[in-house]
């Protein structure tokens, strides 16, 4: 019986059981007072059961059809809140950008949504029916499946990514989602997947790990891989027995096809450099760009000790050829420094800094060439850095000491001027040459406080001189490269002059010509400025920068130096002399005067003054002194 049935039966019942009862008091209160017949009141009493009867009959038969009324209008109500949730439920369904799938508990797929059917390629009607299986992209092991519903039947959920294939037979990647769905008795009735596809996410992921791990311009390997590599190389190499080479490239004098033809064609030197060098090698050996113009190469075997030479001799060749950019037909070479595993060093670190010494040797070797790593080099670069220390301490206690060297006129051979040389009293090691400790200081940036001690002292000397009476055109200090490139350099000299109250116009600055050439628009910035102090300026070593012409010819120099290399083969030697003759045609052309270092016989000095060479300096005419020891029988003294 329902339920509405028996609320209507239970109402009946009581109504009858309260007739009932009323009948039987009412029977009795009339016989007690109307003394009525006896048949009379048994007629009434029959009455009043059947009508009690009746009226219960009809009691249920109302109540029970109101209550089943009720009943089905309540169950309406409930339908039509289920009718939409369940249109809401499929508006999600298929505006979601989630592809959802849906199987029934056999694993049959039963709905797809419009996602599913963006992300696969697939129609509805050609995956209806199917199993998911028919998605399966072969990128997973059978265990990965056997994991996924092991962890379905247990938790209920599964997520993670997955590999699938799409209709055109791409294989992308998916994180996906999938439900267990169990009806009202607890039984699975479905399973639910909802996946998006992270194939954008895991490409810029791929995108992003490759940009930190190369060089964007030559796509090769950079600093952090190539290190990376290094260390893996070295493990395994340990293990295995085998041997391995580092070998560093710096290109040489790559700065100035930057500086004479821009970047555009330096960077697409570089990429050509890349390139070439590139094809060169077999399987298992990397190339890599560190910086700027420094390569990398890291052989991972190298089973004799002559395989890492060979090798750096095939890259030397390699770059032989030309390469031809925008036009220009551009050579470039390259110095190389090896270092060997397990021979020079146990980690990828060490080798680096072992193979970086090494092509330190090469570069200061002649360039265009290799140096292997070697333990003389280490010690060579401890010394370097005790050296650096105790220069600091040399400078605070003084141990600093200027020198002079006479520079003469070639026609009438008088001592017109000096150069000041820095000289290091070391208390044990006796008099130090400021080629061991100027690329020092340089380095360490010492350099700075050297030359502005050194200016002070000459510029100091000189007005002592002129108070003296003695006359000379100029006290040349020379400019350390590294200083010349700062701006303070202009502030500098002007406060030293204004601190010893030397004209300016007797002190000469004496600049290599690397220095003006490595970056010219900052020195003929710089030069402009220290004219406009009224000092001079000479470009020393001249001939060993690679000068380009024309702008030789826009910086305001009155002097160049003839670097002593040219000047040792005179006058025998014919390259030399051809040199010579045209640096000396080329500054008089530009209107400045020339001198010659390094003069160490009568023979070059009477070469030089054939050729119209201005002025003279070399041991020939005296060696650097200090100021009490200069040869003042040779000056010009006013009367
Ligand atoms: P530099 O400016 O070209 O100086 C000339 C060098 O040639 C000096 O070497 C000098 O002693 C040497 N020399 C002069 N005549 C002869 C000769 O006839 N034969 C030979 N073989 N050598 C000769 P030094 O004094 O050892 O200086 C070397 C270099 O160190 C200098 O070359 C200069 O570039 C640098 N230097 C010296 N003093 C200073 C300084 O105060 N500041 C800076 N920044 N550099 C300095
Ligand atoms: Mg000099
Ligand atoms: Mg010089």
């Amino acid at each position: 019986m329902s339920a509405s049935n028996r609320d209507a039966l239970r109402a009946a019942l009581l109504y009858l059981l309260i007739s009932l009862i009323w009948l039987q008091l009412s029977g009795h209160l009339l016989n007690s007072f109307f003394d009525s017949s006896l048949e009379l009141l048994r007629w009434q009493l029959i009455n009043g059961y059947a009508w009690a009867v009746l009226t219960a009959g009809l009691i249920f038969l109302t109540r029970a059809r109101l209550f089943r009324f009720l009943e089905v209008d309540a169950r309406l109500l409930d339908r039509a809140d289920d009718r939409e949730r369940l249109r809401q439920a499929a508006a999600v369904f298929d505006c979601t950008r989630e592809g959802v799938l849906v199987t029934d508990k056999n694993g049959v797929i039963v709905h797809v949504n419009r996602a599913f059917i963006q992300i696969t390629g697939y129609q509805s009607p050609e995956v209806l029916g199917q199993k998911p299986s028919v998605f399966k992209s072969g990128h997973h092991p059978l265990a990965f499946y056997q994991a996924m519903f092991t962890k379905l039947d247990n938790a209920g959920e599964w997520s993670g990514e997955i590999w699938n294939r799409r209709k055109c037979g791409e294989i992308y990647p998916q994180w996906q989602t999938i439900r267990v769905i169990h009806d009202d008795q607890g039984h699975v009735s479905h399973y639910v997947a909802v996946f998006s596809d992270i194939s954008a996410i895991k490409d810029s992921e791929y995108e992003l790990k490759h940009l930190a791990h190369h060089d964007p311009l030559t796509d090769l390997p950079n600093r952090l891989l190539f290190t990376d590599r290094a260390e893996q190389a070295l493990a395994s190499a340990q293990v295995h027995k085998r041997s391995c080479a580092l070998l560093l490239v710096d290109l040489d004098h790559f700065k100035m096809i930057n500086d004479s033809l821009g970047h555009t064609i330096g960077d697409q030197l570089l990429k050509a450099v890349a390139e070439r060098l590139s094809t060169l090698f077999d399987p298992g050996v990397t190339l890599a760009r560190l910086s700027g113009d420094e390569f990398a190469v890291l052989a991972e075997s190298c089973p004799q000790l002559g395989h890492a030479p060979a090798l750096a001799q095939r890259i030397l060749d390699a770059l032989k050829k030309s390469f031809e950019i925008e036009g220009h037909a551009l050579f470039i070479n390259a110095s190389i420094g090896i270092s060997l595993f397990p021979g020079d060093a146990l980690n990828a670190e060490q080798l680096l800094r072992n193979a970086d010494s090494a092509l330190f040797k090469a570069k200061s070797t002649g360039r265009n060439g290799f140096a292997l790593y070697t333990e003389e080099l280490t010690a060579h670069a401890q010394q370097r850095v005790e050296t650096a220390f105790e220069l600091r301490r040399a400078l605070e206690q003084d141990e600093l000491r200027v020198y002079f060297q006479p520079v003469h006129d070639l026609k009438t051979c008088r001592l017109i001027g000096v150069e000041t040389l820095v000289r290091w009293e070391h208390p044990q090691r006796g008099l130090v040459s400021p080629a061991e400790f100027i690329p020092i200081a340089e380095r360490t940036g010492l350099i700075a406080e050297i030359d502005a001690w050194v200016m002070r002292q000459a510029c100091q000397q000189m007005c002592e001189w002129q108070q003296a009476g003695v006359v000379l055109s100029f006290v040349a200090v020379n400019v350390s490269s590294r200083l010349f490139a700062r701006r303070e350099l202009y502030q500098q000299v002007a406060q030293v002059l204004q601190e010893t109250g030397l004209e300016p116009a007797f002190l000469e600055l004496e600049v290599t010509e690397s220095a003006v050439m490595d970056d010219p628009e900052v020195a003929l910035e710089q030069m402009h400025r220290l004219r406009e102090l009224g000092v001079r300026l000479a470009i020393d070593d001249f001939g060993t920068g690679y000068s380009s012409l024309l702008r030789l010819k826009r910086l305001p120099v009155q002097k160049l130096k003839i670097d002593q290399g040219f000047v040792a083969g005179l006058p025998w030697d014919e390259d030399d002399a051809a040199i010579v003759r045209v640096i000396i045609a080329l500054a008089q052309s530009m209107g400045m005067q020339v001198h010659a270092e390094g003069i160490e016989q009568v023979e070059q000095a009477g070469f030089l003054l054939e050729q119209g060479c201005d002025l003279g300096q070399g041991y020939w005419f005296g060696r650097p002194v200090p100021a009490e020891q200069l040869d003042w029988d040779r000056l010009l003294v006013i009367e």
